[in-house]
């Protein structure tokens, strides 16, 4: 390739693309092969005859080139040219560790490609799927999957957990609920910091495990918000059992909620008046439409399960505004009472499962927490799950939850 930079002081093109790549001693641009038929530049770089280099695991003194090993590199492109960069990469011998590899400046150790090129790559997908972002640097997604993998777990690792003391933890299914996954999440900061394949109880070892590696200490954790759910409170009560639990208060509505709905299935079967009238009892009186009030204001006014059932249900709401740790667990109890009596199994179902987790029901007149924070990262994980679609792995899953919901920091 002959220079033909017009404009700025001549210099050896050889000099200029070893400045371009930010190449120091001993290491610059030999040769340029640039091929305008296949789109592509390839730039062999090579260290200066009689270089010596550190040990690349102990760093001890300078080595002599044992001997060396041709490697390719993949670099962001010049304009519209795919860039690649060749070099024999040296081995030192060195007195304490052996024969090493020397580390290059310009990528990281068994990368094929250059770290400005994998810098690209991750911030590229934060903003689109990783398939799109295969197709735009023309190279195959698992390639990919792997750039980001490398930099999200680094990134992980980063991660500042000394300030995090409450937990929230909420599970989500993958295919058509064949497979169940738990996120955890620092509520304070909002992030999930990790993600959990099954809601077994045993998420909550390989959830603590983590934490340890990442160097927290699960016994800093203070409160933790979860689902009525037992495999989750005997992992807790195994591995993080100094916490208060608090049950998500959604969690529990959803649970009433559905309760409602298995009343009102088998009434209609005698009462027709009940059909195509799901929505009206599961939705929150405020969001009503003025037709649909006034329908419901009939319904309730026939004795129906399904309207004993629907104020039960009111009850319990009134339940979370309630500030007062005392007051609030009798009036409790006399729901309890209330919702026991009401002669709907499925209510009492709802019912004696409150009365088994008591405290963790009414913990939260004191702690106010919820999974809400948790809703919107899981709507950060739905929107991730559709970026990672086609994932085969769980790592892919995790990598780019981690990536879109885990408030990471790549600098
Ligand atoms: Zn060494």
């Amino acid at each position: 390739m002959k220079s033909k930079l017009k404009g700025i002081i001549w210099m050896d093109e050889l000099t200029l693309f070893t400045m371009a790549l930010g190449l120091s001693k001993p290491w610059h641009v030999v040769d340029i092969r640039f091929s305008k038929e296949e789109g592509r530049l390839d730039l062999e770089i090579d260290f200066s005859k009689g270089a010596k280099f550190p040990c690349p695991s102990c760093a001890e003194g300078e080595s002599e080139v044992y001997d060396t090993k041709d490697r390719t590199w993949r670099h962001l492109n010049f304009f519209q040219y795919e860039t690649y960069l060749h070099a024999r990469v040296p081995r030192v011998r060195c007195g304490r560790c052996g024969i090493r590899q020397v580390e290059v400046p310009w990528a990281r150790p068994g990368s094929g490609f250059t770290l400005l090129f994998e810098m690209l790559v991750l911030q590229l997908s934060r903003e689109m799927s990783v398939a799109g972002v295969a197709e735009v640097t023309g190279e195959q997604a698992n390639r990919i999957w792997r750039i980001l993998g490398h930099y999200v777990e680094q990134a992980r690792r980063r991660v500042d957990l000394s300030e995090f003391h409450i937990l929230g933890m909420d599970e989500f299914s993958l295919r058509k609920g064949h497979v169940y996954m738990t996120s955890f999440s620092d509520l304070e900061a909002s992030r999930v910091i990790y993600l959990g394949e099954s809601r077994r109880k045993e998420v909550i070892e390989e959830f603590v495990e983590d934490l340890r590696g990442r160097g927290a200490d699960p016994a800093q954790i203070d409160l933790v918000c979860c689902d009525m759910w037992d495999p989750y409170l005997h992992g807790l009560r195994n591995h993080v059992c100094q916490a208060q639990v608090v049950f998500d208060r959604f969690h529990i509505m959803h649970q009433l909620n559905k309760a409602i709905e298995k009343v009102r299935w088998l009434e209609q079967r005698e009462n027709k008046a009940l059909k195509k009238t799901r929505y009206l009892w599961l939705k929150n009186p405020r969001n009503l439409t003025r037709e649909q009030e006034d329908q419901l204001e009939k319904l309730k006014r026939l004795d129906l399960k399904t309207a004993r059932a629907y104020h039960i249900k009111l009850a319990l709401a009134r339940f979370w505004e309630l500030k007062e740790p005392v007051r609030a667990a009798l009036y409790l109890k006399r729901w309890y009472f209330w919702a026991t009596h009401s002669r709907l199994k499925p209510i009492i179902e709802v019912a004696k499962a409150i009365k088994r987790y008591w405290n963790g029901v009414v913990s939260f007149t004191t702690s106010r927490i919820t999974n809400g924070v948790v809703e919107g990262l899981n709507s950060k994980i739905k929107t991730a799950m559709k970026r990672a679609y086609g994932f085969k792995h769980v790592a892919y899953l995790r990598t780019i939850v981690y990536l879109v919901a885990g408030k990471l920091c790549f600098d």
